[in-house]
Order: C-alpha cells, then sequence, then structure tokens
C-alpha cells in the first residue's frame, strides 16, 4: 500500500475541478412525492417515461454483496468500454500524458488512448504470455497515468502471475487498471475483492461473458469510493437506461442460473482442449483460463476461411504480436463446438 499517494495530482485538473450536472431527481432525492411535474417527462407509458437512476442505487446494492464490496465502490457504465474511456477522459491530458499496457491485449485500451489524443506504450509479453514488472515500469515516466493489465488477459487467455501484477501495483505511482473480464472462469482470487482498500486499483468486470449478457451493455468498475466518484462526475447522467437496469436486476435475482452457465463452459472447456490438441493442425495449445482458447497451427489464415465456409467463425489473430498462426476460439455449447471439431478434423491441409 502507497503512503503517498495523491489522487489529486493524478487527475485532469479541468475534471477534478469540475461541477457535474445536476438533474432534476438529484435535486429531490430523499423525500416523499408521488407527482411528478420536475423533468418535464411524459405522464404515460409507465415505466419507460420516468428517467432512469442516474447512480442505479437499488442494482449496485443488489450487486455490491455479490462481488464481495460496498455499493460506493462499484461504477456501471454503458459496456466497460465506457469504463475504459473514463480512465482517459478522467486521468490522462490529451497530447501530453501516456499510458502503458501489456502486449498483446484487449485492442479497446488502445483505441481509447487514440480517441482521447493520449501516447500508448506497449510492453511485450514474454513466450509464457507473462508481463514483467520490471519491464513496464521501466517504460512509465512523470507523465505516466495508467498501466493496463488484463487477467486473464485477452487474446492469451492465460492468468497473469499475481506477484508480478502485485509488484506493478505496489511499485507505480500512477493507476493500474485490471481487467478481469474473464475471472469468472480462472481459479485465481479476483483482484476485485482488494478494489476499495488499494487507492491506485481500478478493477474492471462485465456482463458481457459469464454473464451471459453482451447484447444490454453493462459494465463494471470497481476503486476506492474517490475514484468512483470521479467516474461519476463525468459520466452521461443516464448512462445505463431503465431496460437494462430493470433486465440486470431480474438476471441478479437468479443466479444459480449464471453460476450453472459458467460451470458448463469450464467443463466445455475440459473436453475441448485435448479434442483441439490431438489434431493434426494443431502445433500449440496455450494455457487458458478464460472461455475461450488460443490455438497456433499449421496456416491460420486458410484454416479461418475454411471455417468460415462452413459457417463457423472463429477470431484470426494471425496478425497479432506475438500470435502469429494463431486462432482464438471461443468455447460454446457442446454441440457447436463439435460442429468446430468435425470440421477441423475434416481439414485438408
Ligand atoms: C469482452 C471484453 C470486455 C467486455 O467489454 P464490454 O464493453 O463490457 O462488452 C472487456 N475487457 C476485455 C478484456 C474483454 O475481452
Amino acid at each position: 500500500m502507497q503512503n503517498d499517494f495523491d489522487l489529486s495530482r493524478l487527475v485532469r485538473p479541468n475534471i477534478w475541478a469540475l461541477t457535474p450536472y445536476s438533474c432534476a431527481r438529484d435535486e429531490f432525492k430523499g423525500m416523499d412525492a408521488h407527482v411528478f411535474l420536475d423533468a418535464n417527462e411524459s405522464p404515460y407509458n409507465d415505466p419507460v417515461n420516468r428517467y432512469p437512476d442516474p447512480l442505479q442505487e437499488e442494482l449496485k446494492a443488489r450487486l455490491a454483496p455479490m462481488k464481495g464490496v460496498r455499493p460506493e465502490q462499484i461504477f456501471l457504465g454503458n459496456g466497460s468500454d465506457e469504463a475504459i474511456d473514463l480512465v482517459y477522459r478522467v486521468f490522462c491530458r490529451p497530447g501530453i500524458d501516456n499510458v502503458v499496457a501489456i502486449e498483446p491485449t484487449y485492442g479497446m485500451y488502445r483505441v481509447c488512448a487514440d480517441v482521447n489524443d493520449v501516447e500508448y506504450r506497449p510492453v511485450l509479453l514474454d513466450d509464457h504470455f507473462q508481463p514483467s514488472a520490471e519491464k513496464l515500469l521501466a517504460a512509465t515516466d512523470e507523465h505516466t497515468k495508467v498501466i493496463w493489465l488484463c487477467s486473464p488477459n485477452n487474446p492469451t487467455g492465460n492468468d497473469l502471475v499475481r506477484e508480478e501484477v502485485e509488484k506493478v501495483i505496489r511499485h507505480f505511482r500512477g493507476i493500474v487498471v485490471v481487467d478481469e473480464a474473464y475471472s469468472d472462469f480462472s481459479d485465481q482470487l479476483p483482484l476485485r475483492l482488494f478494489a476499495g482498500r488499494i487507492p491506485n486499483l481500478i478493477v474492471l468486470n462485465t456482463f458481457s461473458k459469464a454473464w451471459a449478457s453482451a447484447g444490454v451493455r453493462l459494465g463494471i468498475a470497481f476503486s476506492t469510493a474517490e475514484i468512483i466518484g470521479l467516474f461519476n462526475k463525468v459520466k452521461y447522467p443516464y448512462n445505463v437506461n431503465r431496460l437494462t437496469q430493470d433486465y440486470a436486476m431480474q438476471l441478479l435475482a437468479d443466479t444459480v442460473k449464471v453460476e450453472r452457465w459458467v460451470a458448463q463452459i469450464r467443463q466445455e472447456r475440459d473436453h475441448l482442449l485435448p479434442a483441439l490438441h490431438e489434431l493434426p493442425i494443431c502445433q500449440q495449445l496455450y494455457p487458458t483460463a478464460a472461455n475461450f482458447v488460443l490455438i497456433r497451427v499449421s496456416d491460420a489464415d486458410r484454416i479461418y476461411r475454411y471455417l468460415v465456409e462452413r459457417g463457423v467463425v472463429v477470431r484470426n489473430r494471425n496478425r497479432v504480436q506475438l500470435c502469429a498462426g494463431c486462432l482464438r476460439i471461443t468455447v460454446g455449447t457442446p454441440q457447436e463446438n463439435n460442429e468446430l471439431l468435425g470440421a477441423l478434423r475434416q481439414y485438408k491441409p
């Protein structure tokens, strides 16, 4: 834990000084009322006629105990992508600041850096797709505000070695983001459980993968109440719509269903991996703690096109650094995985 951590030094001065938009419901909040004539809403078409709760308090109250955090440590956004963009908008001065990230990793960290005119400094993982804290820290300078980590990492699938991640968090005087989009599929203890107690840590989660809800766009960031407060100040007031909030409340009422899905995917992963390993086209199968696997094959481009012709789409990662010859394959249903395996067994080099 850092004693010399000073958040005000890291935040963009205009954001630190920002007075956020105050919506009608903010001003009235906490009092009892039954006639709402304050927001120019229509009185018809209940319930979507009303603006949604800007801070999604009901949803956070339900989510917090499940995630092992307090509601003040939760930000909800329009996918994790919103949280990723907010990290830049809160901390990084365009044209001045920079960020460091592991490479290869999830593409949105770079896209959002480019959009926000922030220099992106990729640091190559080793042959086992592991980071070196020393190398990551060596890539920083006085304008580095953020280090991006992702565990289990996309597209490689592996957990990052925890000791290296901890070293980065301990020694870096800026913000460390750890994207745990796939942590439900991993046996590693989620870092999310420490968010709020480590002043420079932001952890990302999403409803898009294990929670099987990519279509509704709901992402989560966990951090200290202070950093979450900054996100809330900068975000669009009604960033999570009423339909999504209602949907998420329903989903969270049946978490047994979600746990069953995750267990099935993990079980199916255990079947798929050895079957892929036996294929003649398989040159290397990388260890995975996610709901996908990276496989190095004899001819990635050709096999990718062959599969597409048979109606099976995987992700071609052939042109990604350290992933030459690789396809990224998501674990599907037993039937879908059998269709994939059947096609690959019939492939003629
Ligand atoms: C899929 C994925 C996400 C999810 O993003 P959403 O915007 O929440 O759908 C986030 N991070 C990583 C690394 C991912 O692979």
